[in-house]
């Protein structure tokens, strides 16, 4: 039965590009949950599944591999040219919208490249067992193995460990499976990423309905739940969020793993994080319907007399944090 770990990994890495100290940067490729959308209906917001990539510290760690990471592989070998890449890919964990598009990133099949990858075990297979398993033969052509980058897995052991000089710390978040959110300490402030989350509240029924997808982990009640996952995000700068559902749609999902928008703003205001940004947006919500969910959270907000803003991630847009302040660029 896995159990959540516990303790402190050391990894020594250090990227070749520099972003000023004082400065991380958020850059959104992939903001889709569950399946790449692409069309004219979500061309605002964007059709890539989960990838976003943070430069911090002389590190370019990247969250996730949904198809969105084949857009930022062109860009990396863009700006590198003939330099070589270091990155460091954290993966929440391997249901296919978080690691489908790994087969594509293009700095995968450079030798001049260093890509290492974090994450835990999944539920029966080794993290890298499962990354490799989806490009075998008959799923595609090139195996991982193959791969000329150099390419290493590194099951994470522990829920806190460095990369370079950021500190990261995980926690297991309420999803069918083994799923992981990152807190990211950078020295110009915390993002934290939870792309996969349902709220505790109805943890029984959660339970009972995902049968055979639960990991056999032993949760606390709903209540000591939440209060622990109000710690690890207790005053976050930007707080990235999954809100697949509206209020309505929640309610025909309890035990998929996702959250209500208005569990997701309650979480946030009681978390006093700074910035919310509503993550992993259901496949069969287009531009407009986006629009109004950020209209509904805002209410929200406003009648809580709270400063957090929030908005809706999309895709090909950059959040800048640094010093006190959080802007978009
Ligand atoms: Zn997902
Ligand atoms: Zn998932």
């Amino acid at each position: 039965m896995p159990q959540w770990p516990l303790g402190h990994d050391v990894f020594h890495f250090s990227a070749v590009k520099s972003t000023p100290a004082s400065v991380a940067r958020i850059r959104f490729w992939g903001v889709r949950g569950s399946i790449p959308t692409p069309g004219a209906s979500t061309v605002r917001y964007g059709g890539n599944t989960s990838c976003v990539e943070i430069r911090a510290d002389n590190e370019i760690i990247i969250l996730d591999a949904g198809s969105g990471i084949r857009l930022l592989g062109q860009a990396l070998e863009e700006e590198f040219g003939s330099e070589p890449i270091k990155l460091a890919l954290l993966i929440s964990h391997t249901h296919w919208d978080h690691i489908q598009g790994l087969p594509f990133f293009l700095p995968a099949y450079g030798s001049k490249n260093q890509l290492r990858v974090f994450g835990y075990d999944g539920t029966r297979t080794r993290l890298g067992e499962i990354l490799a398993g989806q490009m075998e033969t008959p799923f595609f052509p090139v195996s991982m193995s193959d791969l000329p980058g150099k390419i290493e897995v590194e099951e994470l052991r522990a829920n806190e460990f460095q990369i370079g000089k950021v500190r990261v710390r995980s926690k297991l978040l309420n999803h069918p499976g083994v799923c992981a959110g990152y807190r990211i300490y950078t020295s110009a402030g915390s993002i934290a990423y939870m792309p996969d989350n349902e709220p505790f509240e109805h943890l029984d029924v959660q339970l009972r309905n995902r049968g055979a997808n639960n990991t056999g982990h032993k949760y606390k009640s709903p209540a000591q739940e939440r209060s622990d996952l109000l710690e690890f995000l207790h005053g976050v700068d930007v707080l990235i969020l999954d809100a697949q559902y509206t209020d309505e749609e929640y309610r025909r999902h309890i035990g998929w793993g996702h959250g209500s928008i208005s569990s997701v703003v309650a979480l946030a205001l009681d978390a006093e994080a700074k910035r919310l940004v509503l993550f992993h947006h259901d496949p069969d919500h287009d531009d407009a319907t986006l629009d109004e969910i950020v209209k509904y959270a805002r209410r929200q907000i406003a009648e809580k007399g709270s400063s957090m803003t929030v908005e809706a991630a999309k895709e090909g847009t950059e959040l800048i944090l640094g010093g006190s302040s959080v802007e978009t660029a």
